[in-house]
């Protein structure tokens, strides 16, 4: 086996020196602002190339770096830059690659924030942004233009774990000159790996499963060496979104469970699916690994598995039904994000008013589950209780 793409040798070894920090297992937190330089030809290199040492911490930092060889080397990419959230990555990504009057070709559902982005902020510059849903290579040709300059990808997104072809998309976006970048948070490097099948950069928010423990935010880009060096030497520094060190930390340390988190995550959730499928009020299920769903073979093709996001659709009449399903769960919480240790209830309907609900509307009737590192029986048992109670 090639050491350097074992996961285990990734996620317990590379990219720390022990010897260097008295042998401890866990590195220390460089927790400093700057770095003293011993003479001015070493700070002369410095200040003509920051990424390459130490100078000040809103560039590059020692804990910081561990974290960026671990990343780059489970996304099989040169290089790796981490943001302080996965908003932070995505915005310095695309700022780095669209000039004023350029255009964006995105899929329809991206996540919340970055249709924000694109629609609230680059569009102040004359960035305009046209939505597809991306599910066939044609939709990416009819909307290309002579200014288009970047592709924006999230597959699957997290709600309704829509698809793209991520090898086509990418020897598309190659033949035109785009830059690519897909959002693979639902996947993480272990379920797929978005660089090695051509894709520029590879952006997925630590804040979900890699930190793992619901206490920190982050960001993560990788893609080539040239590519990220661009986005440090401008985006990066400049608008300082970098990670904190003991936030980079933190990181490390949800590493070295991740892969052993995500397989315990992947097995419960097939139990909680298979109890949701067979539930007389669950109308149908969307996971994109179950035959039922609508890209399953293409799912199966690109994806290794999936992760803990269930979304399904319970029969109600009302959106009173919902709301006491939600609140009647006794351990499985309601919050936004995922990707922690602990399992979350989110109803679509949070948005609505009772007299705006419509139970023709499928939507109104959607919620999505997440499920965490609690036995399935734990979690079954939360659930069965909350549709007898509720219904
Ligand atoms: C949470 C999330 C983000 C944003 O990440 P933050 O760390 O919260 O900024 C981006 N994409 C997806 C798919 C997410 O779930």
């Amino acid at each position: 086996m090639d050491t350097e793409k074992d996961i285990s040798y990734i996620l317990n070894e590379l990219g720390e020196g022990r010897a260097d920090y008295f042998n401890a297992v866990s590195p220390p937190i460089m927790q400093t602002s700057n770095f003293r330089v011993n003479t001015v030809k070493e700070l002369k290199r410095l200040f003509a190339d920051e990424y390459s040492g130490y100078l000040y911490s809103r560039g590059q930092n020692p804990t910081v770096d561990i974290l960026r060889k671990k990343l780059a080397a489970l996304d099989e990419a040169e290089d790796c830059l981490v943001f302080n959230s996965g908003a932070a990555a995505i915005f310095a990504a695309v700022l780095a690659n669209v000039n004023a009057g350029d255009h964006i070709i995105s899929v329809k559902n991206p996540y919340g924030w970055v249709k924000r982005m694109f629609d609230l902020i680059f569009s102040r510059f004359n960035v305009e942004t046209t939505y597809i849903d991306g599910t066939e290579i044609g939709q990416f040709e009819n909307a290309r233009r002579s200014n288009s300059r970047f592709i924006y990808l999230e597959s699957p997104n997290s709600w309704y774990f829509a698809i793209q072809d991520i090898e086509q998309v990418a020897a598309f976006a190659k033949k035109n000159r785009l830059i690519s970048l897909i959002d693979n948070t639902y996947c993480t490097p272990l379920y797929q790996k978005p660089i090695p099948m051509g894709i520029d950069i590879s952006m997925q928010t630590a804040t979900k499963y890699i930190g793992g423990h619901s206490d920190t935010l982050g960001g993560v880009l990788t893609g080539s060496r040239e590519m990220m060096k661009k986005i440090f030497e401008c985006e990066y520094l400049a608008v300082g979104s970098g990670i904190q060190p003991f936030n980079a930390w933190l990181l490390i340390r949800g590493l070295r469970t991740f892969e052993a988190r995500l397989e315990r995550i992947t097995a419960t959730t097939r139990e909680v699916l298979r109890y949701l499928k067979k539930h007389p009020r669950v109308e149908s299920v969307l996971f994109p690994l179950d035959e039922s769903f609508p890209q399953f073979r293409l799912a199966s093709k690109q994806m290794k598995n999936a992760g803990g996001l269930i979304s399904f659709f319970i029969k109600a009449d009302s959106r009173q039904d919902i709301v006491h399903f939600c609140e009647n769960l006794k351990h499985i919480m309601m919050a936004v994000s995922w990707g922690g240790h602990e399992s979350l209830i989110l109803p679509r309907c949070a948005s609505l008013d009772d007299s705006d609900f419509d139970a023709m509307n499928a939507e109104h009737r959607m919620l999505r589950i997440y499920v965490g590192l609690e036995s399935a029986e734990y979690l079954i048992q939360d659930l069965d209780q909350s549709f007898r109670s509720s219904f």
